[in-house]
């Protein structure tokens, strides 16, 4: 079974869908952080985010084995992160890993922002995580304070909205729930709130119940 969960930054989804694999047994891919890698590439490198062929070749070279950088993390590499993924030839070369990723059984959760519309549409269960913006960055806030970085939520606010608009209004698969998506406003459950809810969606559509 492939496990579809979309959605904007910092809604939630990422812990979701990682609890989601752990209940279930399937892999779990954060498909962010392939973006992040391609971003971080061009930083490294002092590419210009914008640069067409630089961020292509990024997105060619990836290695998974980096996935695990915490300096990926960072919300200047999420940001940066947002201006690569508009670039269609980045998009295009980093289909087919995530498509395998997919296939792997016994199972798999993807999450992202195209996973139901574009890379798996046939998957059987897609969740859209939604939450109140200026909540996503209360949390977004909290967390990079946990990780000893400064963090100003004013300022995490406007730049979640910036990517929002960058994500839900790019010409090449812009964020937005496929027509078949189950939409889970995550804004006032906890973790394990939300959690039960994927739950029970899956089983739901698992009882042929949706
Ligand atoms: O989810 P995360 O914050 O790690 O994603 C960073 C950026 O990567 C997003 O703002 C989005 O522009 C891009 N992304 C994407 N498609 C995905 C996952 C992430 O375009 N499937």
């Amino acid at each position: 079974m492939i496990i579809a969960i979309d959605g904007p930054a910092a809604s939630g989804k990422g812990t979701l869908a990682k609890r989601l694999a752990a209940h279930y047994g399937y892999h779990h891919l954060d498909t962010g952080v392939i973006y992040r890698a391609v971003a971080y590439a061009l930083i490294n490198a002092g590419k210009d985010l914008r640069d067409e062929v630089a961020a292509a070749a990024a997105a060619r070279n990836l290695d998974p084995r980096t996935f695990d950088n915490p300096a990926f993390k960072s919300h200047e590499v999420g940001s940066a992160a947002s201006i690569v993924s508009a670039i269609p030839q980045v998009r295009a070369a980093l289909i087919e890993f995530q498509r395998q990723f997919a296939a792997k059984p016994p199972g798999a959760v993807l999450d992202g922002r195209d996973i139901g519309t574009v890379i798996c549409p046939d998957a059987e269960v897609k969740i859209f995580v939604v939450a109140d913006p200026k909540i996503r960055a209360h949390r977004r806030t909290l967390e990079a304070l946990a990780r000893g970085e400064a963090a100003e939520e004013t300022v995490i606010l406007a730049d979640i909205l910036a990517r929002d608009e960058r994500d839900q209004n790019r010409a090449v698969a812009p964020l937005k729930p496929a027509k078949d998506a189950y939409l889970l406003d995550n804004s006032h459950l906890d973790i394990e709130g939300g959690v039960r809810a994927a739950i029970d969606i899956v089983e739901a559509v698992r009882a042929g119940r949706r």
